[in-house]
């Protein structure tokens, strides 16, 4: 059995974002629990004992107190479920939340080299002594199992794949530690329960939609995609500031070239929006926005939302 869960949905930033007095901000900050999002993680499990992280959030400590599943076990006086966090970019806020998970318990990283060379050249990553939190690398269409804490295996297999995208954003116009070659820079997963054969894909940041990207994902069970913006040119006409979604190496929901267009005609049980960021109308219960996208069949998730497959 496969156990998803959404530890947050929000892009970088989160609802409320600290500066923001964007229409959605404002409600989150006044409405309340049903608007909040944290940041983009989620969490997967195979037995419901050991868990693993895809990315790690600013917003992680939040995420952790607020499911029970990562718990310390009862009776330990130092114990994570925690096994493992694969980095799908190097943004701030897919790696952030490493900076707390630094007293000492052993886990593994596992990160494309590019990903894992920015984190070596950022010293206070050494906070995570390497001798306890192992680096990983992992490379494009290689399948590999991540381990349990103590190295037995998990059951699990994690396939990463190159996604249209873009180097983060901080390393605009600077060298990149990890070289100039634009490979790993933005990974999909497909994460798959070798017993039962169940899988799922997590896809949140995407620049485009290419016809390979829809023959990998035709048929699955759970994808969860790339929802920043509702439009391209959202955060422009909205005065929150001069970037498209492109430029951020994220496709648009909406639009013709829209995610909701362009994976309209493909079999998916369940498509679930990740990484929405506050600018995004379709955040809105009740907006219009968000009852296309519904109607089309997606579902804006909850922080917290389960899935088990
Ligand atoms: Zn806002």
């Amino acid at each position: 059995m496969l156990r998803v869960v959404v530890l947050g949905a929000g892009a970088g930033g989160g609802v409320p974002q600290w500066n923001c007095g964007c229409e959605g901000c404002r409600a989150a900050r006044t409405n309340g629990h049903d608007l909040l999002r944290t940041q983009a993680s989620v969490a997967f499990s195979g037995d419901g004992e050991h868990w693993f992280l895809i990315n790690a959030s600013p917003d992680l400590r939040q995420q952790l107190n607020a499911t029970p599943q990562l718990h310390p076990k009862a009776g330990a006086l130092r114990h994570t479920p925690i096994a493992g966090v694969i980095l799908t970019n190097s943004e701030v806020d897919a790696v952030a939340g490493l900076l707390s998970m630094r007293e000492g318990s052993p886990f593994t990283v596992y990160a494309h080299e590019k990903v894992l060379a920015i984190l070596a050249s950022n010293s206070i990553f050494n906070v995570l002594n390497d001798k306890t939190v192992r680096r990983q690398p992992i490379g494009l269409s290689e399948p590999f199992e991540p381990r349990l804490s103590d190295g037995a295996h998990s059951g699990l297999e994690v396939l990463p794949f190159a996604v249209p995208g873009k180097s983060a954003w901080y390393l605009e116009g600077k060298a990149h530690p990890g070289g100039e070659s634009s490979d790993g820079d933005t990974l999909g997963l497909k994460v798959t329960d070798k017993a039962t054969a169940k899988c799922f894909y997590f896809i949140a940041a995407c620049a485009e939609v290419t016809d390979a990207l829809k023959a990998e994902i035709d048929g699955a069970a759970l994808v969860f995609f790339d929802g920043t913006v509702w439009r391209d040119d959202e955060m422009i006409r909205a005065g929150l500031g001069h970037k498209t979604g492109r430029s951020m190496g994220h496709i648009a929901m909406s639009g013709d070239d829209g995610a909701i267009a362009r994976l309209a005609d493909l079999n998916i049980d369940r498509k679930i929006f990740l990484h929405i960021n506050n600018s995004n109308p379709a955040l809105l219960p009740g907006s219009n926005e968000r009852q296309q996208a519904e109607a089309a069949g997606w579902q804006i998730p909850a922080d917290g939302t389960e899935i088990v497959l």
